[in-house]
């Protein structure tokens, strides 16, 4: 009977803690959202670089907040500005297709840009880098990806220069795998040309084309 009773307590107390260990996996997961709503709020009423002048709505990023992939490109254009949305405009329908290629979908990732705010003249200059990117690094930080996907030359020297590496050409670099490692994460930087890049040089869409298949070869093997 005592036996019985020291069992019974057991699996009680087994039960118990399996209850406070999904409610505290529930409660990360809250405080995740909220550390990542305050970050969007703080960026909505951001004055740190003039580039607020000229947005409409600041493209923060979306996705799932457990995403093992984020895709980093450079900032909002005329559309992104316009739906508050990353990667809504021609660069964005290609951008379905490469991830079609690599056997993912929209849903699975997460996209955000280096910049939050619309570049008029698609460019940022170094000031507004250095006053953007505290918030792609909190991004990074609260959301853990395992894999960062640069598109295009901001976000791949941004990467690389966050993490120690080596500066290099895109024409070096792109479709390659760069295990980092730091404090606060443990990743793989694959440097991709921009979607846009291609649109605008036609030759690179095929290169784009088969580094993008790649690397759902590379996720495929990972998932293994
Ligand atoms: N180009 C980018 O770099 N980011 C977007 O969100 C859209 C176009
Ligand atoms: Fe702030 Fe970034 Fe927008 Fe500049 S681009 S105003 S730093 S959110």
């Amino acid at each position: 009977m005592k036996l019985l009773k020291v069992h019974w307590l057991t699996v009680e107390e087994a039960c118990l803690k399996l209850l406070f260990n999904k409610l505290n996996e529930f409660a990360v997961e809250d405080s995740r959202i909220e550390i990542l709503e305050k970050l969007k709020r703080e960026v909505e009423n951001c004055k740190k670089c003039p580039l607020w002048k000229t947005r409409k709505k600041p493209v923060f990023g979306e996705g799932p907040i457990d995403a093992e992939i984020m895709l980093i490109g450079l900032g909002p254009g005329y559309h992104e500005n316009i739906e508050g949305r990353p990667f809504v405009g021609a660069a964005g329908k290609l951008l379905d297709k490469l991830l079609e290629l690599a056997g993912l979908n929209r849903a699975e990732v997460y996209i955000t840009n280096v910049m939050k705010c619309y570049l008029p003249e698609n460019k940022a200059s170094e000031d507004e880098i250095e006053a953007c990117t505290p918030y792609l690094d909190k991004q990074i930080e609260v959301i853990q990806p395992k894999i960062l996907v640069a598109l295009g030359n901001v976000a791949a020297e941004y990467l690389f220069k966050k993490f120690g590496l080596k500066r290099q050409s895109m024409g070096k670099i792109h479709g390659k795998i760069y295990r980092v490692s730091s404090l606060i994460i443990q990743a793989e930087i694959i440097p991709m040309y921009h979607p846009a890049s291609a649109l605008r040089n036609p030759p690179l869409r095929s290169v784009l084309m088969e580094d993008w298949r790649k690397f759902g070869e590379h996720l495929r093997r990972k998932s293994q």
